[in-house]
């Protein structure tokens, strides 16, 4: 089954916590048990998996990415965003979760986070949610 969600981001890079988004989307499926793939279908926004329990740990990332990766640092790219480009090479485009029981088995202390890289914008996410 193969769900959407749409994002508004507020900020040029950001970190949106989008684990609850994606549960209603596994809880609507219906589908118990099997794999859940999130996928990023954009060329300067990612997704990860990382700690959800600390905001500032989401902050630390995000602040540190745009450290050693500069918003401009001679680029050849004419669009301007190649920063953007190259922290999504970092971070990824898709993550998978194995489900149990009608719920994600992440860990206790994780969370999925959409990361925008060339905000502010609409984006997409694509699910698809695999039963076994
Ligand atoms: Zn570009």
């Amino acid at each position: 089954m193969l769900k959407r969600l749409t994002l508004s981001t507020t900020s040029r890079t950001q970190f949106l916590n989008i684990t609850s988004k994606v549960a209603e989307l596994i809880h609507s499926s219906g589908i118990r048990d099997g794999l859940c793939v999130v996928y990023v279908p954009h060329t300067t926004a990612g997704v990860t998996i990382n700690e959800c329990a600390d905001p500032s740990v989401a902050g630390d990332i995000l602040a540190e990415l745009n450290k050693i990766i500069p918003f401009n640092n001679g680029y050849r790219h004419l669009e301007g965003n190649s920063a953007a480009h190259i922290k999504t090479c970092l971070v990824g485009t898709s993550c998978h979760v194995p489900l149990e029981r009608g719920e994600m088995a992440l860990g206790t202390w994780q969370g999925i986070f959409f990361c925008e890289f060339d905000g502010p914008r609409q984006r997409t996410v694509t699910v698809k949610i695999i039963g076994n």
